[in-house]
């Protein structure tokens, strides 16, 4: 168990100043310590219950699977490598990791973080060197946003890597959160009803790409990140503006969680629950050629009613799914 720093403002002569002081744990009460040991394991039972379902529910994983895990740095694949491990131990097939880390060369980058972390963990990696930073940095004009080039080197480079190994699945560290905000950004910008799949095959046609963090909430991978203590690396050093877009709308979906509890739940429960016929894509549905059938049906549209939602204050009772 690590010290604990502890923050807090000292009055002297009259003077605020900040002081930070070094905690042992055992500083805290017992009940305490046990209610956190007590909140972290259920954490840890949730995400391995919601990443094993996702799993489950699109059958990412396949007896004899040499899985690529995609290692950024970030909390977000830090976290499903750990899960993943830990799901390895009692899955019903057998499969392997492999986990593959991009060292894109930008200023500053701590290359030693990934391979010590993982030999800590006896995980077998790959680190793949290549400086696409200096190509981005040469072909975009300054003040540009480089990030549409770097991901595209980024995801050849990366399927690549996949082939030489003999990945049969690539796994990214996308999570509920991730695939949601896609979903608006494609519906605000794209005009399109189009979100991010937990499945999918890659755009040169060659490599299945796994996501087997769909279900799960960003907010526990950043809770399971504090509680693990992983390494995290900055994801600014290359200088470039985070997409502010995404960034805004992530806002949007965080503050509508905090106001309605459930309603990302919810929300990714729909992309899973698609009606076609309520909606008005005529290529998913023959609109022109629709007859009356002179049969009900229950799921049918009653056209001249609003539909009946409940009233806000019931809504998490309501409707949170439980996944
Ligand atoms: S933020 Fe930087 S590293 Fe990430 S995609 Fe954009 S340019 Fe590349």
């Amino acid at each position: 168990m690590p010290w604990r720093r502890q923050g807090g403002v000292e009055c002297e002569n009259g003077r605020m100043s900040a002081v930070w002081t070094e905690q042992e744990p055992s500083f805290l009460p017992a009940t305490a310590e046990r209610k956190i040991e007590r909140e972290n394991h259920k954490l840890e039972k949730r995400l391995c219950r919601l990443v094993g379902q996702a799993i489950g529910d699109y059958n990412m994983v396949e007896e004899g699977d040499k899985i690529m895990v995609c290692l950024s740095g970030g909390k977000d694949s830090y976290a499903m490598l750990d899960i993943l491990l830990k799901m390895r131990q009692r899955a019903p097939v057998d499969f392997q990791l492999v986990a593959v880390n991009l060292d894109q060369k930008q200023p500053g980058f701590p290359e030693h973080i990934l391979p010590e972390y993982l030999k800590a963990l006896g995980v077998p990696f790959h680190i793949e060197e290549q400086d696409t930073y200096s190509i981005v940095k040469d072909k975009i004009p300054a003040g540009k946003t480089m990030c549409s080039l770097c991901s595209r080197l980024r995801r050849g480079i990366l399927y690549r890597v996949a082939d030489e190994l003999g990945a049969t699945k690539i796994a990214l560290g996308h999570h509920r959160d991730d695939m949601l905000a896609t979903l608006f950004l494609n519906m605000f910008f794209g005009g399109k009803l189009k979100g991010m799949p937990p499945k999918l095959v890659s755009d040169d046609g060659k490599h299945m790409v796994i996501r087997p963090l769909a279900y799960v909430a960003e907010k526990d991978l950043v809770r399971w990140a504090e509680v693990r203590e992983f390494p995290i690396i900055p994801c600014t050093l290359c200088g470039s503006q985070e997409n502010l877009q995404r960034k805004q709308v992530g806002l949007m979906l965080k503050e509508w969680e905090r106001k309605f509890p459930g309603r990302l739940d919810n929300m990714l429960h729909a992309m899973q629950n698609v009606v076609p016929s309520h909606l008005a894509d005529g290529t998913l549905h023959d609109f022109k050629g629709l007859t009356a059938t002179g049969v009900a049906s229950d799921d049918g549209d009653k056209a001249f009613d609003h539909e009946d939602f409940p009233a806000p204050g019931l809504l998490p009772a309501l409707q949170v799914i439980k996944l």
